[in-house]
This record gives C-alpha cells, structure tokens and sequence, in this order.
C-alpha cells in the first residue's frame, strides 16, 4: 500500500498529564524553555547587532558535526549496530552528542530501541499516537516511566568512551557545546555571538531536525514498506534531518546503514557513513540485498 498524504495522528486514548506514573521533568522543561528564549534572542543578534561570518561558519560546522553524531552516532551507529567504526569517530560522536544535548547515548539508544520494538504503543517514548506534539516535544516534559531502565543496551555498556560520556554528560555538553565555542569566539571578538547562534541557535534548529523524525516521519510520506506501523517516507524529512526521513524503509530494515537507499536518496548521513570507510575508520557498513528490498517493496504494493 502506497499512500502520500499527511496523515492526521490518531487521537490521543489519553493525555499526557492523565498518564499514570509521569510526572513534569522541570529540567527538561526549564532548559528547552531557556534554549528556545536564547535562539529567538540569537535570531535578534544576528538582524539587530551583529552578523559576524566567522560566527556563522562556525555555527554552520557546529551543526553539521552534531548532527551528524546524533543521526551517524547516537542513531545508526549506537542505536542500530549499522557498521563498525574507529575509537576516534565514537569518541567523536560522544564529544558532539554531548554538545546536542539530547541525553547520553546510553539513554538516547535505549528510548530509541524502546521505540522500535514498541513503535505506536503505550511503551513506545514518542508514541505518535498520542498526537504530533508529544511525539515532537511533549515527551521530553515529563520524567519517564519506570519501564525507561539500560537493560536493552548493555552491549554499548561495555564501550568505555559511552560509560565515560553518560558519566559526565552535562560537563561535556557544557565543554563542547557552549565553552569550545564561545572560546573561538574570542578569535574574532565576538562571543556574544558566538553563544546566542552557535550554542543556542544551532542546538534548537538541531532540536526540531530531530523531533522532526519522531513526529513528521511518524505522519507525513508515503509506506512503500509495509512495517505495520506509522513511519513514513518523505523527501521534506530527509532535507531538514541529514537524510533520516526515509523512515518507513529505516522502520522495515532498521540495521540498514542507510535510511536512504537509492542512489538518489538525499542522505548526507549514509554519505558520510560511506566516505569514513573509505579512509578505514568506518567498517562492516550492513546493506539489504537489492532482491529483499524489492521483495519489501512488491509485497507491500499487492
Ligand atoms: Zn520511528
Ligand atoms: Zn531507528
């Protein structure tokens, strides 16, 4: 079945706040209040006071580094087991993980195994179920539920840089990224700018490129696979999420190092991926055969 319409989620069987066992996560809560009031005033800086380039490009790379750790990293390396790859890229993805300030990668893999094996159901983080802003946003307000422990990821319990990076998270989030940043800022003089876009600015637009694949792509697209649940493909994901908006195949054959898997697919993420392995510090990238793809792909049109 092939269907390329934005779906209205289902209607929520309950609301948040009648949910037994969550509670308001007043950190959370507090911080993406925060964030989102600095990235408005770093909009601001940049018509308003100043709009330094140096500033930008680093804002720019700010971006294009941890997005690429949560969608190469956190995602299909950590999450998903989709290749091997050197101390140094892991080290790589914890340091800029951090700076994404999306939780530890023990806890981020876990929520995102948690939602593939219990993708649309009560178990399921960002049930998208419950309507488009708690699969977005909402999730993160309240403190999880019990069922929220590390037993599905004691396979990356045993890589020391992810023990070191879930032990001194907020440090680390803190160093890379707010301190790297605001230092290189003095460089060319301007470290108010460099906080307000690069530390904030950056990490909201990054915030909403990944909630995005937990709402939109739980919403909007196409299913040429059937998975039995809600991911969906869309081009518009791929473009705002280095390439994770191929969702439905991604939710088909999650070990896929790719979630774009034509040629074609815009991808920067399996691009990336591929490229590492060409210098050897990414190894054993797993593909799905062509035929199984297709297989997936004819059963789903009968
Ligand atoms: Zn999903
Ligand atoms: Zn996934």
């Amino acid at each position: 079945m092939t269907n390329s319409t934005l779906t209205e989620a289902p209607p929520p069987p309950e609301t948040a706040a009648s949910s037994p066992g969550r509670r308001i996560d007043w950190v959370n809560t507090l911080f993406l209040a925060a964030a989102h009031t600095l990235a408005i005033a770093g909009v601001l800086y940049l018509v308003f006071v100043r709009c330094n380039p140096w500033t930008l490009a680093l804002g720019a790379l700010w971006l294009l580094f941890c997005g690429l750790s949560i969608t190469g990293g956190y995602h299909r390396y950590f999450a998903h087991a989709a290749y091997r790859a050197h101390w140094t890229v892991r080290l790589f993805y914890a340091l800029f993980g951090a700076a994404s300030v999306q939780n530890s990668a023990l806890r981020w893999a876990s929520d995102h195994r948690r939602h593939h094996r219990f993708t649309d159901q009560e178990e399921d983080p960002y049930n998208i179920r419950r309507g488009f802003w708690w699969a977005h946003v909402g999730w993160i307000f309240f403190k999880a539920p019990e069922w929220s422990d590390f037993s599905n990821v004691q396979d990356l319990e045993r890589d020391p840089i992810l023990r070191f990076q879930h032990r001194h998270y907020v440090p680390l989030a803190l160093i890379v990224g707010l301190l790297v940043p605001s230092l290189l800022g003095l460089l060319w003089g301007d470290v108010p700018g460099t906080i307000l876009v690069v530390a904030f600015l950056r990490l909201v637009i990054q915030y909403h490129a990944t909630f995005a694949v937990n709402s939109l792509a739980h919403m909007l697209g196409s299913q040429p696979f059937a998975s039995n649940d809600s991911a969906r493909d869309h081009y518009l994901t791929a473009l705002v999420t280095f390439g994770e908006g191929y969702h439905n195949f991604h939710h088909r054959f999650p070990g896929d190092y790719r979630n774009g898997y034509a040629p074609h697919h815009y991808d920067p993420t399996k691009w990336w991926i591929w490229a590492l392995s060409r210098v050897g510090l990414t190894s054993n990238l797993l593909k799905t055969p062509r035929e199984t793809i297709v297989k997936a792909r004819r059963a789903a049109a009968a």
